[in-house]
């Protein structure tokens, strides 16, 4: 992947690439917890110019959710969307809605010719539904 984007094969890049394979949608922390497994010592910043690297190069995709830490995924250039739970951050995948980008379409395009379409969905993971209907039952 690296040498089909033109990017010199390291270490730390085939690291955080193998990570971002294996945990989609980790933040930087966790690539880089993920990395030194790998490689053992590794700096912050060898970590963050590799991101950068990768994501520049369109092998990662960088998803950042207001108010979350960005999150990194390997899965790449088929327009898909997010589901973002609002209790835990928790992120899942969601196909594009109609199969092929842009999959919706701009009530309004104030004459830009639209490409793409990046949504984030927010509500409330399996998980999260299932502690808070606990909890109701409790009190
Ligand atoms: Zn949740
Ligand atoms: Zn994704």
């Amino acid at each position: 992947m690296l040498r089909s984007a033109s990017l010199r094969v390291t270490r730390p890049r085939v690291a955080v690439l193998k990570a971002a394979h294996e945990l989609p949608h980790s933040d930087t922390e966790s690539l880089i917890g993920a990395a030194r497994d790998d490689l053992g010592e590794v700096s912050h910043q060898a970590v963050y110019d590799v991101l950068r690297a990768l994501t520049g190069a369109g092998l990662l995709r960088r998803i950042q959710p207001s108010g979350a830490v960005a999150r990194y995924e390997a899965r790449v250039g088929d327009n898909h969307h997010h589901v973002v739970c609002r209790s835990c951050g928790t992120i899942a995948d969601v196909d594009c809605a109609t199969g092929h980008a842009p999959c919706l379409t701009a009530s309004n395009d104030s004459g830009f010719a639209i490409d793409e379409a990046e949504v984030i969905y927010w509500g409330t993971c399996p998980q999260c539904s299932i502690d808070q209907s606990s909890t109701a039952q409790i009190s």
